[in-house]
């Protein structure tokens, strides 16, 4: 049928070729039509297709951008390494874990400096080569460590091979010891046996000023003999005080 229309169409038109624009005109718009025909025969395979597809991944757009965690920054805290002969365990160690933990706070640890620290200071007292430590008063031991700041006035983190407890870590702050340790020694201690999470433990121990251990054991500060070591969560209270 359709052919038959268009040699009627053609047939008219060679008669009179005077208006042959007006034949391509007609043949354009042939090809047009025929290319609308499919076109709207696509448009109604999309259709029907779209009575069967979801219309959500046609309409998909980009994600909006995150919004920013940390619109106030993020908070550096300064940390300088020692370490006491016979460590194996380094700050570098524990540096991913530690800001991974405190990003939920919007915190990080920067690295100043380390230092290699040559001391026979752990033969002051039996146990010899280990850190002699004691949670009811500061031993001589952690005095004479604590007053080494190779590092200037900031947080001094001390890596030794063991501590006479059995601590894998341990911190130093102004209320420990009844108040009696000086806040400008505030330092963490830790040792070869330490989890993935002791530095940052302890160091949350400093930076609140609070050697409380936390109820959830998949909270940061539940104590080591309970904490879920890698879920690591810091809660609002934990965050608004370091
Ligand atoms: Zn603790």
């Amino acid at each position: 049928m359709l052919s038959y229309t268009h040699k009627q169409k053609g047939g008219a038109l060679q008669r009179k070729p005077q208006p042959r624009p007006a034949l391509k005109s007609r043949q354009i718009r042939g090809e047009d039509e025929r290319s609308l025909g499919r076109s709207l025969g696509n448009r109604s395979v999309g259709r029907m297709m779209a009575q069967r597809m979801p219309l959500a991944p046609r309409i998909q757009r980009d994600p909006p951008p995150a919004p920013d965690p940390c619109p106030d920054g993020v908070r550096q805290i300064d940390i300088f390494a020692v370490n006491l002969p016979g460590s194996t365990r380094t700050i570098y160690d524990d540096q991913t874990k530690t800001n991974a933990v405190l990003a939920q706070c919007c915190a990080r640890i920067n690295i100043t400096g380390g230092e290699s620290w040559d001391t026979n200071l752990m033969d002051t007292d039996a146990p010899h080569g280990v850190l002699n430590h004691s949670t009811a008063t500061a031993t001589t031991e952690v005095q004479d460590m604590t007053a080494h700041r190779p590092g200037g006035n900031v947080l001094h983190a001390y890596y030794v091979p063991s501590i006479s407890i059995g601590s894998r870590g341990s911190s130093f702050y102004a209320s420990r010891y009844g108040g009696a340790f000086p806040s400008t020694a505030n330092a963490i201690q830790v040792a070869n046996s330490a989890a993935d999470d002791t530095m940052v433990h302890e160091l949350v121990h400093v930076l609140l000023d609070d050697g409380g251990h936390h109820a959830d054991p998949d909270n940061l500060m539940a104590s080591g003999g309970t904490r879920n070591v890698g879920v690591d969560n810091m809660d609002a209270a934990q965050c608004a005080g370091i």
